[in-house]
């Protein structure tokens, strides 16, 4: 009965500090209209970046990996799990990530928590390793490099001349600098040009999180590599697979000898069973979409979405200053577009108004966020019109904003 109680308290505590989560139950498909308790939202709150959750072809796809592999793969990848559609997967992506890595192979893996958790544990595993970690990276990144048994160097966020001097003072042979691409709760982009040219001055290894990048940006939608036209053999890259591609999983493309290492030694790929294989078929065309006009066209539409929000959302609310925490909007180019708001009582008021508007819009709270900018994370995708947006403005125009206290709902 002890644990009971302990756990009951635990949970007391968070329902105190405003930071206890409920799961609300989605019953339509992702896409920016959502059916959730019997009500119609306008969903703002969604990483499916592209609008392919719902594509039709990827369905269709899906339904014929169904009929070509069944429901589920049985067994592990390195057992009897490892089918033709998650070969068939990781070479397409090794082919386009040749123009930006030597021998560039690539690895499926089933969600990008995992495949953060291999990479980070299987490379450094070798001898005495340092991995060095930007202070927002996601927290599958803080789990991976804890489950590694390197020493662990967490550097300001974003803060190149940080990081040179972290580098510097490192005598291990192996070092991992770790960045998300896009930062999840921000919308940052990481300035992997300069973090790459240090790698190189260093001996180290850049490790991309592009989780949020992938699909996204670049002209062909193959994410930050694409974006800034990097090149390098020291670059590892990990995109996630249900996000801007629409269904699940994850990716690594790496050197061809980086990825063996995680096939023969990453504990997360290995021990644990493969993905469905008719996923890996479905992401097969959801690939061919990215690639393509239609993901170009998505592309465009997004940038125009984008552009639109930021227009209206620029008249209503000031920018948020990192410095001094006040709320405002963040500077954000990607998708990605979070209001800050700061405490976290404050946040949950807020979204709570907007959902009386039938507009969902989830807040984030510490600890996914520092404490004090507690935020709503506005998310757009393709899929989402000029009048959805607008709906938005509408929305938030109603609420009352103070430099001091920042958003307030109007009593409802
Ligand atoms: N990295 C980042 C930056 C993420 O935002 C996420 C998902 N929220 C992940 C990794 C994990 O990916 P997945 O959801 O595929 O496990």
């Amino acid at each position: 009965m002890k644990l009971l109680d302990q756990l009951a308290q635990g949970l007391d505590d968070l329902q105190a500090q405003g930071l206890k989560r409920v799961r609300q139950v989605v019953q339509s498909p992702c896409g920016p209209q959502a059916w959730v308790d019997g009500q119609s939202r306008l969903n703002f709150s969604s990483n499916d970046y592209l609008g392919l959750a719902n594509d039709p072809q990827v369905l269709a796809a899906l339904q014929e990996g169904v009929s070509l592999y069944g429901a589920g793969s049985g067994a592990s990848h390195l057992i009897s799990g490892h089918s033709l559609a998650h070969a068939q997967l990781e070479d397409k992506l090794a082919e386009l990530y040749s123009p930006h890595m030597p021998q560039a192979s690539a690895l499926s893996l089933c969600t990008g928590y995992m495949a953060n958790l291999a990479v980070l544990s299987a490379l450094t595993a070798g001898g005495e390793a340092d991995i060095f970690s930007d202070a927002l990276n996601h927290a599958s990144i803080i789990d991976g490099a804890r489950l590694s048994r390197a020493k662990v160097s967490v550097y300001p966020h974003l803060d190149v001349h940080a990081l040179h001097a972290q580098l510097q003072a490192s005598q291990a042979p192996i070092k991992l600098v770790v960045t998300d691409s896009v930062f999840s709760m921000d919308g940052h982009i990481a300035p992997l040009p300069e973090l790459l040219r240090l790698c190189e001055e260093q001996g180290a290894w850049l490790v991309v999180d592009d989780a949020h990048g992938w699909g996204v940006l670049g002209q062909h939608g193959l994410g930050a590599l694409e974006h800034f036209g990097l090149h390098s053999p020291h670059l590892v890259l990990m995109g996630t697979l249900g996000k801007a591609a629409g269904v699940a999983g994850a990716f690594v493309a790496a050197h061809a000898t980086v990825i063996e290492t995680l096939v023969q030694r990453a504990r997360a790929y290995i021990y644990t069973t493969a993905a469905p294989p008719a996923l890996a078929h479905a992401l097969l065309t959801s690939l061919d979409i990215i690639i393509g006009d239609q993901g170009m066209a998505l592309r465009a539409h997004l940038a125009e979405i984008l552009r639109y929000w930021k227009e209206g959302a620029g008249n209503l609310f000031p920018v948020h200053d990192e410095a001094t925490h006040s709320p405002g909007l963040m500077a954000s180019t990607t998708p990605i577009q979070p209001l800050v708001v700061g405490d976290n009582q404050g946040v949950m008021r807020v979204s709570q108004a907007l959902l009386h508007q039938g507009l969902w819009v989830i807040g984030i709270r510490t600890p996914t966020v520092p404490k004090g900018t507690a935020r709503l994370r506005i998310t757009f995708s393709a899929a989402h019109t000029h009048g959805d947006v607008g709906r938005l403005i509408q929305g938030l125009s109603s609420l009352s904003f103070t430099a001091r206290s920042g958003l307030i709902p109007e009593p409802v």
